[in-house]
């Protein structure tokens, strides 16, 4: 079987086109720019033909995925923009909500194989303020996020400007499944922070994507799941469910504890120390992802270590 990635540059997007190849399918990426395209194809030159790239320059104009729909039976959306530097909320919400609902147009017009879309939604589209010890479900939306870009526009803060791009795009998506005519049906995935060793290309250690450079600045620059999308793809009763694939929680206190541990191997030499300071942990539901997929996350642990060494190792 084929399977269309979106993004496929982007952190988790490499790793999911890696564990796809592993597990026997051919993968469609999408990226917007040849060279992006030649690194993935070089990185997953031992599959050949199994791997191929196509462009899409602007997963906001109509018609945008119409051919690389064609003659897949997956599609995983994954291309959205996470950053926070940003002028105006637009430059998230747009590519986010229109870039979601043009990969479902397509989708619904010419993916007449496709049988399942998996959207990498967000934990953001969840993340209402609550009092400590809630637990977030998949019955939670973040309207808190929605009300602030609302009333503040680009005033709004940052994190709330991408929360409600997550939000908007994932409630546009159930939408317009709704008024579906193919046969397709649609899973969404609501990682929180995505941490682990770095597969795609980059520039420099201060030009990482959003959640390693976190991690990568806040243990070296101290100022302050993996098989699942292919079981995502395919379990049938994941169809229609929104899904939250959290490891647990964890306090910035806990990464350095878990970098700074002496039978960390090897040995992480200057993790800073923090403080004992820990706040409120976030809690969400683990639940559903155990009935669905019964899978087993990787450690806060090894995550952290993961993630630092994977770019001291690059850069
Ligand atoms: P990356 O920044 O590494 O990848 C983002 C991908 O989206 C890249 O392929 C990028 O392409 C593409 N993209 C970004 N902006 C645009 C745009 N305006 N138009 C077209 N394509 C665009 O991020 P992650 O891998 O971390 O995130 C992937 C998905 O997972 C996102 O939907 C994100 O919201 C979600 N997510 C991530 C979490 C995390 O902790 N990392 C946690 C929860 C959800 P290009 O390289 O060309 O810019």
């Amino acid at each position: 079987a084929k399977v269309l990635v979106t993004g496929a540059n982007g952190y988790i997007a490499v790793w999911i086109c890696r564990i796809l190849l592993e597990k026997g399918y051919s993968v469609r990426g999408t990226v917007r720019t040849p060279s992006k395209g030649d690194y993935l194809k070089k990185l997953f030159e031992k599959e050949g033909e199994r791997f191929e790239y196509v462009l899409v320059e602007d997963i906001t104009a109509e018609g945008a995925f119409d051919e690389a729909v064609k003659g897949v039976q997956g599609v995983l959306h994954t291309a959205s923009p996470v950053a926070m530097a940003i002028k105006h909320p637009d430059e998230l919400i747009k590519p986010a909500v229109q870039g979601t609902l043009s990969v479902l147009t397509s989708v619904d017009k010419y993916g007449t194989e496709v049988g399942r879309v998996v959207i990498t939604s967000s934990c953001a589209a969840i993340l209402e303020p609550h009092e400590g010890g809630y637990v977030y479900t998949e019955k939670d939306w973040n309207d808190f996020s929605l009300h602030e870009v609302e009333q503040k526009s680009e005033k709004a803060a940052p994190i709330h400007q991408y929360r409600t791009s997550k939000t908007l795009a994932e409630q546009n998506a159930w939408r317009f499944e709704k008024e579906k005519t193919g046969k397709w049906d649609l899973v969404t995935i609501l990682p929180p922070y995505v941490f682990g060793p770095l597969l795609q290309e980059t520039a420099g250690k201060d030009s990482l994507n959003f959640s390693a450079q976190l991690i990568y600045d806040a243990v070296v620059t101290p100022k302050t799941g993996e098989a699942l999308y292919s079981y995502a793809g395919k379990l049938e009763e994941a169809g229609g469910e929104r899904i939250i694939v959290s490891a647990g929680y964890f306090a910035w206190q806990d990464l350095y504890d878990a970098l700074s541990s002496p039978s960390l191997d090897p040995p992480f030499p200057d993790a800073p120390k923090g403080s004992s300071e820990r706040g409120a942990p976030l809690i969400y539901s683990g639940d559903l992802c155990n009935k669905l997929f019964g899978i087993g996350f990787r450690g806060l642990r090894e995550s952290a270590r993961d993630t630092v060494f994977s770019v001291r190792e690059r850069h």
